[in-house]
């Protein structure tokens, strides 16, 4: 089954605004997918729907064959969410913030441990692991972000923007701890409006404009169009 099966997918606001006009799309387990478009082009409304923040208005979404609607604690299950702010609480340190997210999510403390070392070791901050997250820098936060979602080992990542208004650097260094994780065998999904960010990380994307899906294949397949 895919890892995401989205069909005929749409979104009306209550203010009129019509943020999606009937998407689909498959991914394949194992992917690595961007979803590439401008602002406005309803990336967050889809992303949004696909992790239970936003009610779509028609459609339906699976991930991993399982109906967000008819299932959606079992659908959540799968699913890890890396939201575009920094949102843990600065005042603790990066050790505790994994550990604490794994109870949260009913993950017994002892596998808790174990599972925060080794993301913190992907992430390249097991060095940080007992320093106050405040004072980590502006990359390290974002990668404790993705360390945080892969402590339910979700089979599922999903990224909304995740290197919106970041440098180069520190988005060389997300980059790399996502490719550590696509790796390992789980499916990847990140929106970008950067095309040289999906050209280096995805082996297949979507192109959203306007609320509709205007182009959906491999990357290299897109790039030659281009
Ligand atoms: P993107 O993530 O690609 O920038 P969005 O999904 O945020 O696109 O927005 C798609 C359209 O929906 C835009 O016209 C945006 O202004 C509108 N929109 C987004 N969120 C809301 C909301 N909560 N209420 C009303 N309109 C919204
Ligand atoms: P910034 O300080 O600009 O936020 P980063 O935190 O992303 O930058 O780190 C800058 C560079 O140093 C990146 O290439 C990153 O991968 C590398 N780096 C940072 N922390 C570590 C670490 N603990 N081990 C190995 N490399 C690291």
């Amino acid at each position: 089954v895919p890892a995401l099966e989205i069909h005929e997918l749409r979104k009306i606001y209550a203010t009129g605004v019509e943020a999606l006009k009937g998407v689909s799309l498959s991914v394949q387990p194992g992917d690595f997918f961007a979803l590439l478009g401008p602002n406005g082009a309803g990336k967050s409304t889809l992303i949004g729907i696909v992790s239970s923040l936003v009610n779509a208005s028609s459609g339906s979404v699976k991930v991993f064959g399982v109906d967000i609607d008819a299932n959606r604690e079992a659908a959540m299950r799968l699913l890890g969410l890396v939201p575009q702010e920094v949102n843990f609480n600065f005042f603790e340190k990066p050790f505790d913030i994994l550990c604490n997210y794994a109870g949260f999510y009913g993950i017994p403390r002892a596998e808790a441990k174990l599972r925060a070392e080794q993301e913190l070791r992907r992430a390249q901050l097991w060095d940080k692991a007992h320093t106050m997250a405040r004072t980590l820098s502006g990359g390290m936060k974002r990668r404790l972000m993705i360390a945080r979602a892969m402590m339910t080992r979700p089979r599922l990542l999903i990224l909304d923007e995740p290197t919106a208004g970041v440098d180069i650097e520190i988005r060389r260094g997300m980059w790399r701890v996502l490719k550590e994780v696509n790796a390992a065998g789980t499916t990847v999904i990140l929106t970008t409006h950067y095309l040289e960010e999906a050209e280096s990380l995805c082996r297949n994307l979507a192109i959203i404009d306007g609320g509709r899906i205007i182009e959906n294949g491999p990357m290299k397949t897109l790039l030659a169009k281009l």
